[in-house]
This record gives structure tokens, C-alpha cells and sequence, in this order.
């Protein structure tokens, strides 16, 4: 009775939340005192690589290019299990409700921990929008992990790794007629550090020195709902309830109040740094670091200042 793991890739590349998602398995498994097995796209040139992460097993297919195709596919791929991952991204976040109703099984979505306890199984999961964390019991044959990304981290566990290739048959109900990919970014779930802006910056001609702070950094840019409702970013940087949920390991608000709905997009942050004007914004509560100071001060001398340092490395 294996751990199984779907393990999600972009373009034949994996992601770290896909090392990270077999990271868990194998500390799932190992509580169990059982193998893991992985499931993935053959498109990836590599399988093998997940064996560095605690997978005894590759199983390559073609996947279904819908969540709902994929779930099928992993109904009938995933047998004799003890239990299910998923990577909470936003396709793993499709895939894994439809695969919990196919398989008759229990779901913890949202998940910020590894089994807490095994018999019964229990597990922490983000509640209210990640306003408070629940514990809760998956009390199923089936128990399937869709986590946060980030949450848990990579882990390596370097294990000797067969794959093999398979195939399983999966109808995409909905076909996709075109992708189009916000280039030349780093993608915002993904990031490790965000810079994000709100309606402090005081209208679009002021991004260029949130884009040099992001551009020091490595980081990705986002912005609060109503900076992308006017039109002033994208809606792809739209950070929050209604938005994208981030997992970095640093994000930088500069001139965001910290509403409940903005906050519960970035909660699930390592460390969060609030630049805003006003002593008594919301987001200072939230924050592990404040500056209270006008963005347009505090920016330009973050960025001169990061410039140095990286000049002197
Ligand atoms: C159903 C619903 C869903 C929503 N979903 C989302 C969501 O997903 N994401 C989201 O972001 N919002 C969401 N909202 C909106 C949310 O409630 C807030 O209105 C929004 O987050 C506020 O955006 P803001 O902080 O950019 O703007 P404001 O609230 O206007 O705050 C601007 C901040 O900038 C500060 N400031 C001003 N000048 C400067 C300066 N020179 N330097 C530094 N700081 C300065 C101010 O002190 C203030 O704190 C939702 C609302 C509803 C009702």
C-alpha cells in the first residue's frame, strides 16, 4: 500500500512544489513504513530526479490536459494506496477535488502540515481563508493531501528509483483553446520573493521603482484587487482572496492597507515586510518587519541600498 504523489511539471520542467510534494509523500510513507509512488507527465526528460526526493517509483504517462481528464486518469492508475498527494497549485487545486469524488475519498485541502498523527490520520489545514488553522481527522480508505506549496519545504531522501512508462485513458471534458503566458516574469505562485503595491503608489507611472525592487531582488511583482481593477497592473498580479495565492519566503507590501481579503492571499508567507505611510494600517499586524515611511522615499533607497550590497558581493 504505496503513497502516491502526483507530480506536476510545466513545459517538462518540474517545479520545486513538485520536489516538495514528493518530499511529503516520503515523510508520509515513512511514518507508514511504505514506498512511494510517483505519478507524472512523460514529457519530462528526467523522472528519475524524483528518486532524490524519496520516490521509489516513476510511473510516466501521457496526461489529459484538463484537471478533470488527469483525475480520471489517476483513478485508474492509483491502486492499493494508503494515501494521495496533490500540490495545492492551481491546477493541482483542480485536479485534486475531482480525484476525491471519482475515488469515493476524504480530501484535506489547503494543508500547511504533514501527519500530525497517523491512526487516526490527522492533519493542519488553513481555515477561514487562512484566517485560522484547523486540525482535522481524514477518517477515509482514500485520504487524499492537497497542501500548500511552500509549506512544508524540499526535502531530500535520496532513494534508488525505478520508472516506468504507462498509459491511462482520462476524457477531458473542456479542451484548451489557447495559453497565454504572461512572459518575461517570474510566475507569482512560484515566487520565492514578491513585491507587491497597492493604491499608496498613487496610479500606474509609479510601478518603475516597484519593478527595480523586484528586479534587485529576483522577485516577482503583484499588486492589491483594486490596483488591477483600475487597470493600473495586470490582473494576472492580483494577489489575494479573489486573487492568487503566494507562498514566498518573502513579501514586500508597499502601500497596501492589509484588508482581510488582501491578507488572505499572502498569509502563508515565511516573512512579510510592509512599507505604508500610515502607523495604524492593518498590514503592520500581519508584518514581521515595518517601515513607516512614504513608498516613495523608502522605495528608491531600498533599491540604491540592495544595488551596493550586490555590487560589494
Ligand atoms: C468580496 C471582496 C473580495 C476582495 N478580494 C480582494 C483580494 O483578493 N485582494 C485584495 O487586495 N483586495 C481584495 N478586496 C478589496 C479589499 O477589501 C481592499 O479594499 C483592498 O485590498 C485595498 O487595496 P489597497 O490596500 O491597495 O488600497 P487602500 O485600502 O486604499 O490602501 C492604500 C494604503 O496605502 C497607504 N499609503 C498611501 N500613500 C502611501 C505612500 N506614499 N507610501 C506608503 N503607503 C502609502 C495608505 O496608508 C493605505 O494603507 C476584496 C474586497 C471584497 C469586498
Amino acid at each position: 500500500m504505496s503513497i502516491f504523489v502526483y507530480v506536476e511539471d510545466w513545459n517538462g520542467a518540474y517545479k520545486k512544489s513538485s520536489f516538495e510534494a514528493v518530499s511529503y509523500a516520503r515523510i508520509w510513507a515513512n511514518s507508514l513504513n511504505t514506498s512511494v509512488t510517483a505519478l507524472t507527465s512523460s514529457v519530462v526528460s528526467n523522472p528519475s530526479v524524483l528518486g532524490e526526493y524519496g520516490a521509489d517509483q516513476v510511473l510516466t504517462f501521457e496526461i489529459a490536459k484538463t484537471g478533470f481528464g488527469l483525475a480520471q486518469q489517476l483513478q485508474a492508475l492509483i491502486q492499493n494506496a494508503s494515501g494521495v498527494v496533490i500540490s495545492g497549485t492551481n491546477f493541482g487545486k483542480s485536479v485534486a477535488p475531482a480525484f476525491t469524488a471519482l475515488s469515493s475519498g476524504a480530501l484535506s485541502s489547503n494543508t500547511t502540515s504533514t501527519p500530525i498523527t497517523i491512526s487516526p490520520l490527522t492533519v493542519k489545514r488553513g481555515a477561514f481563508s487562512s484566517k485560522g488553522i484547523e486540525t482535522i481527522e481524514l477518517s477515509s480508505e482514500m485520504p487524499i493531501i492537497c497542501f500548500v506549496p511552500n509549506s512544508i519545504g524540499v526535502q531530500e531522501f535520496p532513494t534508488a528509483c525505478t520508472v516506468t512508462e504507462t498509459q491511462a485513458e482520462g476524457n477531458d471534458l473542456l479542451s484548451v483553446e489557447e495559453i497565454t503566458i504572461a512572459s518575461g516574469k517570474i510566475a507569482l505562485p512560484e515566487a520565492d520573493v514578491v513585491v507587491s503595491a497597492g493604491r499608496g503608489l498613487k496610479g500606474p507611472e509609479h510601478w518603475g521603482m516597484i519593478e527595480a525592487l523586484a528586479d534587485v531582488l529576483g522577485a516577482a511583482t503583484a499588486c492589491s484587487k483594486p490596483v488591477s481593477d483600475i487597470g493600473w497592473r495586470p490582473h494576472n498580479e492580483h494577489v489575494g482572496q479573489t486573487g492568487i495565492q503566494v507562498n514566498p519566503n518573502l513579501y514586500i507590501a508597499i502601500g497596501i492597507s492589509g484588508a482581510i481579503q488582501h491578507l488572505a492571499g499572502v498569509s502563508a508567507s515565511k516573512t512579510i515586510v510592509v512599507v505604508n505611510t500610515d502607523p495604524e494600517a492593518p498590514f503592520f499586524k500581519a508584518a514581521d518587519y515595518g517601515i513607516v515611511g512614504d513608498a516613495f522615499q523608502v522605495v528608491p533607497k531600498l533599491v540604491d541600498t540592495l544595488r551596493a550590497f550586490k555590487a560589494d558581493q
